[in-house]
């Protein structure tokens, strides 16, 4: 009797694999980002934290930029890769990166695009929303509509005054130098008193939460600029 419970229970493993990697292979083809590559630069690192929100008081913490670009990043590279896209990182951990060498990185990648992954501060604890700069004409097209597809799903997802500021257009180091189209993404500002609560948590911590949502549109983004190529 056990053995025979274990024969059928070996056969009904043994369908189910056989099925879960004949449907995965059948819809290789229609991945959306196949034959995509993707260099995503998690801004900052090492030495340079980016900005920073201090919450006083006893139970007082803090929020370093450098440590959610990247926990951003990681995240975004999973989902990209899981839609078919390959994806260089300028950096996978703590470390010091120059901007020289990250230009260096994702020229190197052949990347289709690159997208520079920030979060904004500024002096107001009020103030909050996205922004996206950009340098070179054919960053335009990119910053469009990956900036409208991050504006429009932060927006919608957060209770408090959410602004769009649009797009920057200066000599921003990494879309200048680097030669493909490029943005880069200040998707919200952890100077927010809100804003920096909803980021407080990694992604590991709260998978559903405002870290994971700022990766979500940034794919999303993505998506929906290889859709409008
Ligand atoms: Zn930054």
């Amino acid at each position: 009797m056990r053995w025979l419970i274990l024969t059928g229970l070996v056969l009904v493993v043994a369908t189910v694999l056989g099925l879960a990697s004949s449907s995965t292979s059948g819809q290789a083809g229609d991945l959306p980002l196949q034959d995509r590559t993707v260099c995503i630069d998690a801004g900052h690192g090492g030495g340079e934290s980016g900005a920073v929100y201090q919450k006083r008081g006893r139970n007082g913490w803090t929020l370093i930029e450098k440590e959610i670009n990247l926990d951003v990043a990681k995240n975004l590279r999973t989902e990209l890769e899981a839609a078919g896209a390959t994806v260089a990182m300028t950096r996978e951990d703590d470390s010091t990166v120059s901007l020289g060498r990250r230009v260096e990185i994702c020229n190197d990648s052949l990347a289709d695009i690159t997208v520079s992954l920030h979060t904004n501060s500024t002096r107001s604890s009020r103030w909050d929303g996205s922004m996206t700069l950009m340098n070179k004409g054919q960053d335009r097209p990119l910053a469009e509509v990956i900036h409208s597809t991050m504006y429009n799903g932060l927006k919608e997802n957060w209770d408090g005054r959410f602004t769009d500021y649009g797009i920057n257009v200066d000599a921003w180091y990494i879309p200048k130098n680097t030669s493909m189209p490029a943005v880069i993404l200040e998707p919200v500002f952890l100077s927010n008193r809100d804003e920096a609560e909803a980021l407080k948590p990694t992604i590991a911590e709260a998978p559903g939460g405002r870290r994971s949502r700022v990766a979500q549109v940034e794919y999303d983004g993505i998506v929906a600029y290889f859709a409008s190529q």
